[in-house]
């Protein structure tokens, strides 16, 4: 089987593991192209663009993609539609790979936005040092609050243009661990963490720390998920060796 999984998460890199060495699966990883060096994937990959809904279900009918794995992040919205969009285009079984969001426990102090211009909004009018954990891609709310004084975390420095006035940056990619997550709040003596509920261990470390601290989370909730989604890799795998003993006991 042809398999092109939609990538740019552990989910993906943990799908593509699953299938390296397993002589039934031709796996490809799709990768958008916005990490400068992204982690080397084990499996053959590619990387930027499809131009679209129309670009992607020809893509899969010119690989004769035998299944399409979305196992984009959950703020990843454009891809996840075009891929549903491209699977029933191209006549391709789809599924979608969705980890679970995170949920408030007893101790954590959150407040729950629905976008990144409420989640600026709820940072006040009085001056916060804020631990801004959203990416590059989506600063400008903040920017156009500068009385905070910001720092921003992100896997590649943000494009100067975008950048609060006077933030600070911080360039390092994930897993982040809880005991390096507290002592980066105590060291930048932070008051308020900003994040999207991506869910998933990788990040979720600041979240126990900020807990142990007493310090705010303004959470950006999701947008609503894809339908039918699994929630692992794990999942996402079973779904494909069931897809191949299928095809196998119908002599394809
Ligand atoms: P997006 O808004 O949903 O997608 C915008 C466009 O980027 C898509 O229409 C598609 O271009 C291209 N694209 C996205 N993912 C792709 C993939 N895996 N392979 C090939 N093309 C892809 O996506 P985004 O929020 O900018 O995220 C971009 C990538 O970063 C995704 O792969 C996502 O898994 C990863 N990521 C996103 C976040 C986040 O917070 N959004 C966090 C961590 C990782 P065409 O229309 O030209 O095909």
């Amino acid at each position: 089987m042809n398999v092109l999984i939609l990538g740019g998460t552990t989910e993906a890199s943990a799908i593509a593991r699953g299938l390296v060495g397993d002589a039934r699966f031709r796996p490809v990883l799709s990768l958008a192209g916005r990490t400068r060096a992204p982690a080397p994937p084990p499996v053959p990959w590619r990387s930027g663009g499809f131009g679209g809904a129309a670009g992607l279900a020809d893509y899969l009918g010119e690989h004769a993609v035998d299944a399409l794995l979305d196992a984009t992040h959950p703020f990843a919205v454009q891809i996840s539609r075009n891929a549903v969009t491209a699977a029933a285009l191209a006549g391709v079984p789809l599924l979608a790979v969705l980890r679970p969001a995170w949920a408030a426990v007893p101790g954590d102090r959150w407040t729950a936005v629905p976008d990144m211009t409420a989640a600026a909004a709820a940072l006040g009018r009085a001056p916060r040092r804020v631990l801004l954990t959203v990416g590059q891609q989506e600063l400008a709310p903040f920017a156009a609050a500068p009385w905070h004084d910001y720092l921003v975390r992100s896997v590649d420095p943000p494009p100067a243009g975008l950048l609060p006035q006077g933030a600070r940056i911080l360039t390092a990619r994930g897993p982040f661990r809880e005991a390096d997550e507290l002592a980066l709040l105590v060291a930048e003596r932070i008051e308020v963490v900003v994040t999207k509920n991506s869910g998933g261990t990788a990040t979720g470390g600041k979240l126990a720390a900020a807990r142990t601290l007493g310090v705010e989370v303004v959470m950006v909730e999701r947008p609503p998920s894809p339908a039918g989604a699994v929630p692992d890799a794990a999942a996402a795998l079973a779904w494909l060796h069931q897809r191949a003993a299928s095809a196998c006991e119908r002599g394809e």
